[in-house]
């Protein structure tokens, strides 16, 4: 189908596209790389009567190290995290995550920004924000602010971005060297979004979990952080008793919806299974 008309802008500032956005108000949209907002459009899901394409914005684009973070613009591709030499050293998990996200031609053109502004439980970045405890840095009318990623999905496409925000960049603290860490995905096909995922970044001392988070795709209305089942594994050798424990507990907080992936219950389990793989795969690769 082909979407609907719509006024095209282009600012070269992100106080630009605030203003702008600002001032459209409902019947304004920022475009990203457009992989998910187009096709809305062209099903007819979304008629924005202006597009605000922030592709033109260099201050939203690039990765940087900065004191113990790695700040990512919100412009930048999934392919440009993929081939990220910072990003391979310091948060291996982002380049596992692309990697898994739709094909390489969906990837050119999809950004960071776009896949964790949109508030699709299918989409991967945001689960793996939540573990890794990021910051998104918003610009909206009145001025600056930052939301953990934990506080910022409300409800399927429902987030803590209001009219006229523009998210220009996500802060992630780099996990300490050593550190393991797994994105674990079933998709029916190359392509697909997630049946069930589940990200996990954990250190090890002296044989035993010190540090644990767990993050889950397309298992609710939203990414999920499950907490509980995180501390559950602290201490503990992920010996299979203790992971079948916190697998467990990381299920009870899911609520999948029936669809073409499956039932709930098989996309709740999905979850469990994809789980223990993401903590079996973090543990080979932590030291300590
Ligand atoms: C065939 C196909 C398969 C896919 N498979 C997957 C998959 O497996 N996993 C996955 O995660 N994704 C998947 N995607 C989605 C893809 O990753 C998108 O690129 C991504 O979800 C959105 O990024 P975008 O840059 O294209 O954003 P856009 O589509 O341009 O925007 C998405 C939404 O976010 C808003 N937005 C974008 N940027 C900003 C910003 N900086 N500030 C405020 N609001 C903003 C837009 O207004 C819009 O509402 C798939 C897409 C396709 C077409």
């Amino acid at each position: 189908m082909i979407p609907g008309s719509f006024a095209y802008h282009r600012p070269t500032s992100v106080r630009e596209a605030v203003g702008l956005l600002a001032q459209l108000g409902e019947d304004g949209r920022a475009l990203a790389g457009g992989h998910s907002l187009i096709p809305m459009m062209k099903l007819r899901l979304a008629s924005p009567a202006n597009l605000v394409d922030l592709a033109g914005i260099a201050e939203l684009k690039g990765i940087r190290a900065e004191g113990g973070d790695v700040v990512i613009g919100a412009m930048t591709t999934q392919h440009e995290i993929i081939g990220s030499d910072v990003l391979a050293s310091k948060l291996p998990i982002l380049r596992e995550t692309s990697l898994q996200i739709a094909d390489p031609q969906v990837r050119y053109l999809g950004t960071l920004g776009g896949n964790v502004a949109n508030g699709d439980p299918g989409n991967d970045m945001p689960a793996v924000m939540m573990c890794l405890g990021a910051t998104y840095q918003v610009m909206g009318k009145n001025g600056e602010r930052r939301i953990a990623a934990r506080r910022f999905y409300q409800g399927a496409y429902f987030t803590a971005l209001e009219s006229g925000d523009v998210l220009t960049a996500v802060r992630i603290p780099v996990p300490v060297a050593g550190h393991g860490y797994a994105y674990e995905k079933l998709k029916r096909k190359i392509g697909d979004y997630a049946t069930a995922a589940a990200a996990v970044v954990l250190t090890m001392k002296a044989g035993k979990v010190e540090t644990c988070s767990i993050g889950l795709t397309n298992v609710a209305e939203t990414p999920l952080w499950a907490e509980e089942a995180a501390k559950m594994l602290l201490g503990s050798s992920l010996d299979a008793a203790t992971v079948k424990r916190a697998v467990a507990a990381a299920e009870t907080i899911t609520a999948p919806a029936s669809d073409a992936r499956g039932p709930a219950a098989y996309r709740t389990k999905m979850a469990g299974v994809m789980l223990t793989r993401a903590l079996s795969a973090a543990l080979s690769r932590a030291r300590g």
